[in-house]
Formats: C-alpha cells, structure tokens, sequence
C-alpha cells in the first residue's frame, strides 16, 4: 500500500507504542498527527522524526476531553483533508489492590482507557462512514484477555476497550471502514510509572520482571501490519507478547 497521502492520528504518541508506531508510518510517507497531553515532548518527537519523507503535526490532546477528541480529528482534516487511520493507543496502568482504595486511580483508568477510545470512535466514525472507507485500531492488552491481583479495574478498561471494538467491527462488516484490537504484552515504556500502590510496587521490586520486555517498534510493527492489508483482509485481533510471558 502506498501511504503517501495518507494519514494517521495516534493518541498516546508522546512516548512508548504511540511514538514507536508514529516512526513507523512516517518511514512509510504517510502524514502522521501526533497526540498527548504533553506538547513539548510532541516538538521533540517532531524533531527527531523530520527526516523521514512523511508530513508530521501535533496537536496538545487530553484524551479525557470529548471536545479535544473532536478537535484532533477536525485538526487532522484540516491539516490533511482526510483521516484514514485512527490508533486510540493512549492509557495509563496504576495496577493497585482493589482493599486500598485508590479510586481516584480507578477513575482515571476508566476515564483515559475507556471514555478517551469511545471519544475517539466517536470522533473519527462519521467521518470514515462519509468517506466509506478508514482504520480503528486500539490498543487493548494481553490484560484484556485475562485478569490478575492488582489488575481488576486496569484489565476492567482494556476488557471494556476489546468488546467495544468487536462490537464496531460488527456494526461496519458491511462497510470498507476496518477495526483492529491491539493486545500487547510486556513492552518496555514508562507505562509502569503511573503504579502508586506500594504493595504493587513491593512486590514488584522483590520479584524483578518476569519476562523480558518487547520493544514498542514490536508492537508498531504489528499495528502497520493490520492496516497495510488489502483491503477486503480485516485483521480484528492482534495478541504481540514476549515469548516467555
Ligand atoms: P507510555 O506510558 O509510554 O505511553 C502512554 C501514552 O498515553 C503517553 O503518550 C501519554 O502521553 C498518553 N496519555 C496518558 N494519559 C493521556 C490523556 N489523558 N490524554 C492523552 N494522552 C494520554 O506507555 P505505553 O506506550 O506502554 O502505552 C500505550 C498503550 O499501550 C496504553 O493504552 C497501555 O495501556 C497499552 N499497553 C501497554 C503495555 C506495556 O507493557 N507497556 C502492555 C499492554 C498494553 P501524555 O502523558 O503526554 O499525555
């Protein structure tokens, strides 16, 4: 597939899977816009990526703002006529004991991991419906598939965020608009960070990581991927762990 011309909106883009997946499609030409809160980490990525042939803009989105959501997307069109593809990649992980309370934690989960990929669907679906044509992709997680101590509400969210995307995939099968859920596993970004809870963070250090992490280039690649198919292939499922997760 040629990407020239075309454009994808990562949210999430200001570091790990999103920055990854930003590099990759830029490489391949396509018009990249770049989302997250923090602005000055979308000028450096900007920065660094301006040697690849593809256009990049960025646009400061807190994707817990529906009308921030519908102004990246109208952003977008503006910049570049036409969004093609949609990555509603942004999330945050604060694992904590369900007996600790941390419910503000909680809803910023439900906030970010859920209502910020509804918005963005909501965004960007009457747009490709108009055009008969484009790509959502989210990033849910292995923890959408399965739940462990300290997982309920983040595995909540990425749970919530695979069905939700099942449920479009059904609601456009008709239609050359294509759904794709992201399932990674361990990858190494600053996604850890947002873990609060001391038991969590306790029982982390005692026991060190598990697996040896993926890279977020391992998951970019999967993205590009799922939407670089021909257009009557629609990949709905996408699970990218380290083989000893
Ligand atoms: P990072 O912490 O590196 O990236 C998270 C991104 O989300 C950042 O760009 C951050 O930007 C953005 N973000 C957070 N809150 C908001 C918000 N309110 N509005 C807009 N952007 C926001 O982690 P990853 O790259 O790992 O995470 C990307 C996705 O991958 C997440 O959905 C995560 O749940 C999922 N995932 C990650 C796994 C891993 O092991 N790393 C495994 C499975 C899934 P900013 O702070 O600038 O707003």
């Amino acid at each position: 597939m040629d990407w020239n011309g075309k454009t994808v909106v990562i949210t999430g883009a200001s570091s790990g899977i999103g920055e990854a997946t930003a590099e990759r499609f830029v490489n391949e030409g396509a018009n990249v816009v770049l989302a997250a809160r923090r602005q000055e980490r979308l000028e450096e990525i900007r920065k660094r990526l301006n040697e690849y042939e593809g256009n990049i803009a960025i646009k400061a989105t807190d994707v817990t703002s529906r009308q921030e959501v519908e102004n990246l997307i109208q952003y977008a069109i503006d910049e570049f006529n036409q969004v093609d593809v949609l990555f509603n990649n942004a999330g945050l992980m604060p694992l904590s004991y369900m007996k600790n309370k941390k419910v503000d934690e909680w809803e910023r989960m439900v906030d970010v991991n859920v209502k910020g990929v509804l918005y963005g669907i909501g965004a960007v679906l009457p747009h490709m419906i108009e055009r008969n044509e484009g790509h959502i992709l989210t990033t849910s997680s292995v923890a959408g598939h399965e739940v462990f101590p300290s997982g309920a509400v983040y595995s909540g969210t990425k749970f919530a965020a695979r069905v939700i995307m099942e449920g479009l995939a059904k609601e456009v099968k008709n239609t050359n608009i294509r759904t794709t859920s992201i399932s990674p596993g361990v990858v190494d970004t600053e996604l850890m960070e947002t873990i609060t809870d001391e038991d969590v963070l306790g029982k982390m250090s005692n026991r060190g990581s598990q697996f040896t992490p993926l890279h977020g280039t391992d998951i970019a690649e999967a993205v590009f991927y799922a939407v670089n198919q021909p257009q009557n292939v629609d990949i709905n499922e996408v699970i990218v762990r380290p083989n000893n997760q």
